[in-house]
C-alpha cells in the first residue's frame, strides 16, 4: 500500500507512506519494547511507532471494530523486499507529491481511500 496522506508523509519523512500490511496475528512474537508509539491524529486508530534507537519508522498498528487487528511495517524496515507483493493501491492521492505511472489503482478523497483500504484487506484477508 502506498499512502500519500500528510501524515504518512511526515511519519516517513517522505512523500509517501510504502508499507506492507498483515494481520497482527500472523507476526511471531511481541511488539519489540524498541518500539516508541505515538497517535498523529484523532480518532487513534493508528499507532505509529518509532525506533527508540534509530527513530525511523518501525511499526504501525491498525485496530478497528470492523477489521482484524492490523500490522503495517514500512517496507524500507522489511528484510527480503523482493518477496514482498507489488503495491496494490495509491491512497490519498491527492496529496501526492508528483505523479505516478504505474498500473496501480490510484484512490483520491478520505472516504474513498479508507474504502479501497477496506476492500483490499477483506480480499487478501478472505480465509
Ligand atoms: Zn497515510
Amino acid at each position: 500500500m502506498l499512502c500519500h496522506c500528510t501524515v504518512c508523509q511526515r511519519f516517513n519523512s517522505f512523500e509517501y507512506g510504502d508499507t506492507l500490511v498483515l494481520r497482527l496475528k500472523d507476526l511471531v512474537g511481541p511488539v519489540p519494547e524498541s518500539v516508541s508509539f505515538d497517535t498523529y491524529r484523532p480518532p487513534p486508530n493508528i499507532q505509529r511507532g518509532v525506533c527508540k534507537g534509530c527513530k525511523q519508522p518501525a511499526f504501525e498498528l491498525f485496530r478497528s471494530p470492523i477489521l482484524p487487528d492490523i500490522a503495517m511495517i514500512p517496507l524500507a524496515m522489511h528484510q527480503g523486499v523482493e518477496s514482498v507483493p507489488d503495491p496494490v493501491s495509491h491512497l490519498f492521492y491527492e496529496h501526492r507529491c508528483r505523479d505516478f505511472d504505474d498500473n496501480v489503482p490510484k484512490y483520491q478523497g478520505y472516504l474513498r481511500s479508507q474504502l479501497a483500504f477496506g476492500k483490499s484487506l477483506l480480499g487478501s484477508f478472505g480465509s
